[in-house]
């Protein structure tokens, strides 16, 4: 265990007992958690910014979690920056890092037993991603009692994943809150992901095309479900470089697309394929008479 040189410097821990005992010095009021798989950006910094508003202890995982990336997903070419983690979490003010390796946290190799995500995991990014939110889920379950927080920290970003953490804390009696954090973007509108790395210029290019087509979906919010799909879907297409798995504009909890009759909030949600790399985005949106964009994507959020 590294243990601080000065009052900003987290400690690291990399075992379950170094984390024990890293843990049980935050007993002097709440504390957070921000899960990460590493690659750290200034969306995960302000996952952990909301959080110290909040928290007197912030706790970050960094793990990349095997078992939720598929056979032909990215996990052996995923980035690892440590340093500059560990430096992203020295600057943020966080007490304490958890960064394990697999078979700390899977000691007896994949478990047989796992947190199932139900129906809500098999749509949208869990039909694209079979065994992907059983994966995600098995993993928080198991960090949610490793760190034992009172505040739970994750991104707007991946709105399903949230869904279905919040789903998981109710449904399982998990005692903590589940905080949302709306998603972080560059100056030009593109999610911040550590996987934008894999983009060449010209895919980072055609990558608007994402974030512009749920602007173009969500301003016309006030004209309804099929005005805002075709406009979302308008942008798309106009992008050749742009494959898409799917456009949707779902209830926010169910993840059902809404009918047309439909008023109040929903989430309009991209995945596509850019180059080699695989991306999601998505922006709330209030449909009906006074609709439009909901405050999260209202330009970028520090
Ligand atoms: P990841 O390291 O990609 O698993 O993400 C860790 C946490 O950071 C998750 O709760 C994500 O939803 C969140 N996150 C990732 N990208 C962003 C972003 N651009 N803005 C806000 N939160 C994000």
């Amino acid at each position: 265990m590294t243990t601080p040189t000065s009052t900003s410097t987290p400690v690291v821990a990399h075992t379950r007992e170094e984390l024990a005992v890293a843990r049980a010095a935050l007993d002097d009021g709440d504390v957070a958690v921000v899960m990460t798989m590493g690659a750290l950006h200034e969306g995960h910094a302000s996952l952990i910014k909301v959080a110290r508003r909040r928290a007197r202890h912030v706790i970050v995982t960094i793990f990349l979690n095997p078992l939720q990336f598929g056979p032909r997903e990215d996990l052996s070419r995923y980035p690892r920056t440590i340093d500059s983690d560990l430096a992203i979490c020295a600057r943020e003010g966080v007490d304490l890092v958890f960064t394990p390796s697999p078979d700390v946290v899977y000691p007896d190799g994949d478990p047989g037993v796992r947190v199932s995500a139900g129906p809500l995991g098999d749509v949208l990014e869990g039909q694209s991603r079979p065994g992907h939110f059983d994966g995600v889920l098995t993993v928080v379950g198991k960090l949610l009692h490793l760190t034992r927080p009172d505040l739970a920290y994750y991104g707007q970003k991946d709105a399903q994943q949230l869904l279905l953490i919040r789903r998981m804390a109710r449904d399982l009696d998990f005692p903590l809150e589940v905080v949302a954090v709306p998603t972080v973007r560059e100056a030009d509108g593109l999610a911040m992901s550590s996987r934008n790395v894999y983009l060449t210029p010209s895919d980072r290019e055609a990558a608007l095309a994402l974030s512009r087509a749920l602007h173009a979906g969500a301003e016309i919010a006030a004209e309804g479900p099929s005005a805002v799909r075709r406009a979302a879907r308008a942008v798309l297409v106009a992008e050749p470089l742009v494959l898409v798995d799917y456009l949707v504009l779902v209830h926010p909890e169910t993840l059902e697309d809404v009918p047309e009759w439909y008023r109040g909030e929903a989430l309009l949600a991209v995945a596509a394929r850019v180059g080699t790399t695989r991306l999601i985005d998505n922006v709330p949106v209030r449909l009906g008479p006074d609709g439009g964009a909901l405050p999260a994507f209202s330009g970028s959020q520090g």
